[in-house]
């Protein structure tokens, strides 16, 4: 039998990865107008990274990671997300010794065993951007612009913006305290992972799937109404700066993120049409993370982009983007003259080495089927060489837009192409 792909994974083929690098490509130009600078970490790290960062009662670190041993007996883990490695390679890198804040981005393939569905992978990319070594509003407000503004430039419709603060470990204690008040006579009721979770990680309740814990967390108290003043000084000027950037924003206090590490602002951008999985980004600001890992407390802010979701975005709205990928030239000729053939080969070879995309049959074909195949390929030019021409050291040249034919010896064409 045929070995087929794992569960939720998915093959890209060429018709779809033009599309993906005209995506990558937008994430590429905006990070460079931007000011932010590519970073690129190992695809596995150490498994003790992502507990100590994510979270030990995260959805992500309990049931999600591909952890395995390798042959020396290492415990590592596919990375399940950017921020943790990004902020380990921050720390190792000395990257606090350069001028703060760094602002850094990331792409590239994540790995979570999750049930696969509509929307939800267990390998999927992310578009990460992190604004390291700054406590500034504005690095909030940035991130959020940068993500809001890469919809708008790929047309996508109808966002919604869901925004929170989550505090920090100042504000947090008296909120726990009160969420444990509010959630002890459900106790028995909540999921067994919630009730795991009661005693040292309440708010992850407020983020679990299950609609039973949902339901019991509708009525419970906001980590709003308990915000330090630093917290709530800090919030309403990133709430201020996105109405000054004319972006709306829904206040959603039931939004805490799946991830330990997040402090005062969270966010997510979500779209319509698209089923339950409708969040195409999130991020936060985590100011305790980089010294979870080991390094000095180091204030940050960052989002992650979903690719795989703008996908699902654009098709669901009928909206395409398409990266021009052209074919200049097709070379013609009689692959069973040795003469042709090796002339046509060489100046195919020739004019891709000078910048030129250049295309010819491998195995014998009639010209008409050489001309049929320049057509479907939508070749600006096809390049004719036969016996005659070969002798001669010629070339028909004809222009497939207009159909004129110019005959013109092969060391000119180069030439005539650039016109
Ligand atoms: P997270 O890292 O969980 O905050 O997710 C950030 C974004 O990544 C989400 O808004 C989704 O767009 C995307 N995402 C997360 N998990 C998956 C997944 N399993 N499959 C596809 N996209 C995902």
């Amino acid at each position: 039998m045929a070995i087929k792909k794992p569960r939720g994974v998915n093959d890209f083929l060429p018709t779809v990865t033009s599309k993906w690098r005209a995506v990558e490509g937008l994430g590429h130009q905006m990070c460079a107008e931007y000011g932010f600078g590519e970073i690129r970490t190992p695809l596995f790290e150490e498994t003790e990274l992502f507990s100590r960062s994510v979270g030990e009662h995260t959805d992500i670190v309990q049931k999600e990671m591909y952890t395995f041993a390798d042959q020396g007996g290492r415990s590592l883990t596919l990375r399940p997300e950017f921020t943790a490695s990004l902020c380990r390679a921050y720390v190792e890198n000395k990257l606090y010794g350069l001028p703060q804040p760094q602002k850094l981005y990331c792409l590239g393939p994540l790995f979570r065993y999750e049930r696969p569905q509509a929307g939800r992978f267990r390998q999927f990319h992310q578009f990460n951007i992190e604004i390291i070594g700054t406590l500034s509003p504005l690095a909030d407000t940035e991130c959020i612009v940068f993500a809001w503004d890469f919809y708008n430039r790929l047309h996508i419709k109808d966002l919604q913006l869901r925004l929170n603060s989550v505090g920090c470990p100042v504000c947090r204690a008296p909120y726990r305290a009160a969420l444990r008040e509010y959630l002890r006579p459900s106790l028995a009721e909540l999921c067994p992972s919630c009730q795991g979770r009661f005693d040292r990680a309440p708010l992850r309740v407020l983020d679990c799937k299950s609609e039973i814990c949902q339901n019991i967390c509708n009525n419970a108290p906001r980590i709003g109404d308990y915000l330090c003043e630093e917290c709530s000084t800090h919030y309403n000027a990133v709430k201020r700066m996105l109405s000054c950037s004319d972006i709306p924003y829904m206040e959603d206090s039931s939004l805490v993120r799946g991830l330990d590490y997040y402090t005062k602002t969270v966010f997510e951008i979500c779209a319509t049409g698209i089923g339950a999985q409708n969040a195409l980004c999130g991020g936060g600001r985590y100011d305790g993370l980089i010294e979870a890992i080991g390094g000095e407390h180091t204030p940050a802010m960052g989002v992650a982009l979903g690719l795989e979701r703008v996908f699902s975005v654009l098709a669901s709205q009928n909206e395409d983007i398409e990266l021009k990928e052209t074919l200049d030239v097709f070379v013609v000729c009689d692959i069973n003259n040795a003469l042709t053939a090796q002339i046509a080969f060489t100046l195919a070879v020739s004019l891709r080495q000078s910048g030129f995309s250049a295309l010819m049959e491998y195995e014998a074909k009639s010209i008409k089927s050489q001309l049929k195949t320049a057509n479907r390929l939508q070749a600006s030019y096809t390049v004719i060489i036969g016996e005659e021409e070969a002798n001669k050291g010629t070339a028909q040249v004809k222009n497939m837009e207009s159909g004129e034919q110019t005959e013109m010896p092969l060391n000119e064409i180069k030439q005539f192409l650039l016109i």
